[in-house]
């Protein structure tokens, strides 16, 4: 069995940090290599559940997975500083997806995926069963790294995508090698100066893997070794996929078991054993049917799906930069309220809702913003009806507490965008951006319901129900020069409605 860890060429200089050395020529173009090619039916998949809103991120998780490509990707952006603010590193496929959203990562594999290269179908199923067959072996072996070697043991030949990238045809020729993998990594090193492994390594880590993932693709491609019961899994995971793949597999297994009962006993773990474990493994590894319907594609056109793909790409792109612009308009737009006062000094303590201050400010800034629009604006004046009969009869607390209450009730009632706030004692404010006389008497109206069906606080021996006077002044009843006139005119109105017997609305016609 050949080791990879030979010494390299004295020619060979280039060393990413905490890796094997690559030749600097071939390193020089790795550097340039930003697409591999993918699994067909992967992009496919993707491209399909894009259309399905519905589709979870568990779903494309289990499209990408078994692609080392695309799985590669989605990892190293999981990683990027732009998506790894917040958190550690991704080990694994799904918990990459995850962080990047279904939005991104469609992207991320519509961008990437289909390219026109031809790599032998051989190579995805190796790719999948040697991460399976790592999996099935930590989870006996070394249980906590059994997801971080599943994805280590699909990439571990991650190197021959981008060796097929760099050299198409020329390399492509040699991948009937793929049998003999060790006879494959040979030619490489004769070639290149090193195998496909250390390639893969530094691939991933240029990309921005973890560096910790890049090492086990490093040292997937090693000999058996008893120290350490993950490189074990990783380094026979190559194996047991190239016996399951084999012509005669029975024979192939019997041979690797031969080899591993000469290796002897590994700690704590007696080579009979060892047999009895690779025999479970094989069990649990895809059956041929399903690797080809992994690899079978009955009648792509590959025009027609490279085109939908770029289109729903576009698409994507520019919902994103929607998303990203109106983010920017909502940062700013929070800067500049930030600016004009501070948070502390905009709440009534007793309802945390906006303060008499804040909502005469909002008012006149969102007076302005209407009519450079040319869009409506409403504003509801909410008297509370006897309230300091009640406060007499129950207490001064009883009536906190409707207050109290109350702000919950209108809080939860209005929606984002509008505000709400007490403008003194029992009065309160509602602020409605482009809504005029109808939408505003609807809220009021919903608001007079509520208070009917909900009761606000507990007397001593009775619930405790409150009844409100609204009056609404809108731009349609307008022109107001400034917060205030609009605030004296639905205080008009308020009045109105008092006068006209308390539990109702008033608001002058819209001219
Ligand atoms: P109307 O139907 O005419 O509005 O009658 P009203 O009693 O609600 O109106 P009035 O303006 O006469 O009295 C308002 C009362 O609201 C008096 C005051 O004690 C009470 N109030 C104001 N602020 C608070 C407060 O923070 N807590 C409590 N418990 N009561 C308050
Ligand atoms: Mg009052
Ligand atoms: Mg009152």
């Amino acid at each position: 069995m050949p080791a990879i860890e030979t010494d390299p060429p004295a020619s060979v200089t280039h060393r990413p940090r905490g890796l094997p050395m690559l030749p600097d020529a071939l390193a020089l173009r790795l550097e340039d290599c930003d697409t591999l090619p993918s699994l067909p039916s992967a992009v496919l998949r993707v491209l399909e559940l894009s259309r399905c809103p519905e589709a979870s991120t568990s779903d494309y998780a289990a499209a990408i997975e078994p692609d080392p490509a695309l799985t590669l990707r989605v990892m190293a952006l999981a990683n990027s500083a732009f998506y790894s603010r917040q958190a550690g590193e991704v080990h694994q496929c799904q918990d990459a997806v995850g962080r990047l959203g279904t939005d991104a990562t469609t992207a991320a594999a519509l961008s990437f995926g289909l390219r026109d290269l031809e790599v032998p179908d051989r190579f995805w199923h190796r790719a999948l069963t040697a991460a399976t067959a790592a999996r099935e072996l930590a989870r006996r072996l070394c249980p906590e790294a059994a997801s971080r070697l599943f994805t280590a043991a699909l990439l571990q030949d991650v190197g021959i995508l981008a060796l097929v990238a760099l050299e198409g045809e020329a390399y492509a020729s040699r991948l009937e090698c793929l049998v003999q993998h060790p006879e494959l990594a040979v030619a490489e090193r004769e070639a290149y100066g090193c195998d496909h492994a250390r390639v893969g390594a530094w691939l991933a880590r240029d990309w921005g893997a973890s560096l910790d993932l890049a090492r086990l693709i490093a040292d997937s491609h090693g000999p058996l070794t008893a120290d350490d019961p993950q490189r074990l899994c990783l380094r026979l995971s190559g194996r047991v996929a190239d016996a399951h793949l084999a012509d005669d597999a029975s024979l192939a297994f019997a041979k690797l078991g031969q080899l591993l009962e000469r290796f002897g006993d590994l700690e704590g773990l007696p080579s009979l054993s060892l047999e009895r474990l690779l025999g479970e493994v094989c069990d649990a590894l895809p059956a041929m049917t399903e690797l080809f319907a992994l690899t079978g594609m009955p009648s792509l056109d590959r025009t027609q799906v490279l085109l939908e793909g770029k289109q729903r790409l576009f698409a994507l792109t520019l919902h994103l930069c929607a998303r990203l612009e109106d983010h920017h308009r909502q940062l700013d737009a929070l800067r500049e309220e930030n600016d004009a006062l501070d948070i502390k000094t905009r709440t009534d303590p007793l309802t945390g809702l906006a303060n008499r201050g804040w909502l005469e400010h909002s008012i006149e800034q969102r007076l302005q913003a209407a009519e450079r629009a040319g869009q409506g604006l409403a504003l509801l004046f909410i008297d509370l009806d006897h309230f300091k009969a009640l406060n007499d009869r129950h207490g001064h607390g009883v009536g906190d507490t409707a207050l109290v209450n109350f702000a919950t009730a209108l809080r939860d009632l209005i929606r984002e965008g509008d505000l709400a706030g007490r403008y003194g004692g029992e009065e309160f404010l509602v602020v409605l951006p482009d809504q005029g006389s109808d939408g505003a008497r609807r809220v009021a109206a919903r608001l007079l319901r509520l208070l009917e069906a909900q009761p606000m606080a507990e007397g001593q021996d009775e619930t405790l129900y409150l009844s409100a006077s609204i009056g609404i002044a809108t731009l349609e009843t307008g022109p107001f020069r400034s917060a205030m006139q609009m605030i004296d005119a639905a205080d008009r109105q308020m009045y109105r409605a008092k006068r006209g017997g308390r539990g109702r609305v008033a608001s002058l016609k819209p001219a």
